[in-house]
């Protein structure tokens, strides 16, 4: 039986309510994506029937009320995240393109030959193919924190390799391939002890839990609208202001200059600097119009619910012959990642579709990560506020069903 708030949130989630391959949908591929709040669908179809205009630099009525809206879903991102002010709130792409927006800024101009990037072993491409890049170009190197054989972060080793010159330390908040929680404030703490800054990806973490940038005092904090019931196409890079004043931009066009000649141009003030173009408007205000839902719903709520279902679907899996389960940390988010003994992921997977439940398999964008543990990937069942206990036990009876079949 479902509880009157679960009833409540599901019911603003139209996408939840058909039949994949004849079975109920059960949705447990939230760390790739979350499904939309009809609020956001509406905020969405609003906009472009509506409002459509170009914003900032439209004296019309329609412009201004464009522009309004997406300033507004800034100030709402702001607040969200805490941070002290609107100028240090970079609307992006999403998470990718925020941390290649700072490793093209202040990497390329902080980073030099024989600096150090610290990443973890847990970080998504996204966070590590960057580095790379700039790594190649200006002649620094890679270091990566180890883990433990839980999935948690080796803060020992972390602590010794702070001492390597470190630049910046990139990792992230949650792990999207094991789901273990990191330290970040205390990591962050360390690494300004070292005159290292840090940069936070919290693509998994904004769904999850609340985020206070001032507290964990991270120099920049990335996030994709798309895992926090927003539209894809939008994301959040934030940054201290006196680093983002100092960074020089990244990409010219629009919007991000104050003045322009043939020759020179001069820049916009933050943070319309990194906004080249015209952005996702009708992406902006829809990730505003999901903080909004967030907070409605309560991210205590959210937490404490993936949490039961996390428990829930741990210790069911736990108790299957041959199965493993990857990240046991104790401090970990609404991410279930296995395998199970002599069964290619992809087929059960596959399986688990026929039966109606989405699960992604595969390295999860973490390939080293798997390398580590030898394995070519996992299968992951991942949480989101509108999940239930029912949906963990359809889903556990359907792998049983799928080892059957396979084994
Ligand atoms: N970092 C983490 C931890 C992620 O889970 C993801 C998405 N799977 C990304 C970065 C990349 O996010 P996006 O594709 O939205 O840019």
């Amino acid at each position: 039986m479902l509880t009157s708030i679960e009833k409540d949130i599901r019911s603003s989630f139209p996408i939840l309510h058909q039949k994949v391959n004849g079975n109920a949908l059960v949705y447990f591929d939230n760390a790739a994506t979350t499904q939309k709040p009809q609020e956001v669908i509406n905020t969405l179809v609003d906009y472009y029937s509506q409002t459509n205009s170009n914003i900032h630099r439209g004296v019309h009525y329609l412009s201004q009320r464009a522009t309004e809206q997406y300033e507004g879903a800034r100030i709402k991102v702001q607040k969200h995240i805490n941070a002290k002010g609107v100028q240090e709130v970079i609307f992006t792409m999403g998470t990718t393109d925020a941390i290649n927006l700072v490793a093209q800024t202040w990497g390329r101009s902080n980073i030099g030959e024989g600096d150090v990037i610290l990443i973890s072993a847990l970080e998504h491409h996204s966070n590590m193919v960057p580095w790379q890049m700039l790594a190649e170009e200006k002649g620094a190197s890679i270091e990566v924190i180890p883990i433990h054989e839980d999935g948690s972060l080796d803060l020992t080793a972390y602590k010794e390799l702070l001492q390597k010159g470190v630049k910046l330390v990139a990792v992230n908040h949650i792990s999207n391939a094991l789901g273990t929680i990191n330290p970040v404030k205390h990591m962050t703490s360390m690494a300004h002890e070292h005159h290292a800054l840090v940069l936070v990806d919290g693509a998994q973490a904004t769904p999850h839990c609340p985020v206070d940038v001032q507290d964990l005092d991270a120099d920049f904090y990335a996030f994709s609208g798309h895992k926090v019931y927003g539209p894809t196409g939008v994301g959040v890079l934030y940054g201290k202001e006196h680093l983002l004043d100092q960074m020089p931009p990244w990409r010219g066009g629009g919007e991000m200059i104050s003045s322009v000649s043939y020759e020179k141009s001069t820049y916009n003030d933050l943070p319309f600097k990194f906004e080249a173009g015209t952005p996702n408007i009708a992406g902006g205000i829809g990730l505003g119009s999901a903080l909004d839902f967030v907070n409605k719903v309560g991210l205590d709520y959210i937490a404490k619910q993936e949490d039961l279902l996390l428990k829930a679907a741990s210790e069911s899996l736990t108790a299957i012959d041959g199965l493993r389960i990857f990240g046991t940390s104790e401090n970990k988010a609404g991410v279930v990642s296995f395998l199970v003994d002599g069964i290619h992921p992809y087929d059960l997977g596959t399986l688990l579709d026929q039966m109606g439940v989405a699960v992604r398999t595969g390295h999860h964008c973490a390939e080293p990560l798997m390398n580590h543990f030898k394995i070519p990937g996992t299968i992951r069942a991942s949480f989101a506020c509108y999940n239930t206990l029912e949906e963990v036990e359809v889903f556990v009876k359907a792998l049983q069903r799928g080892l059957n079949m396979l084994r």
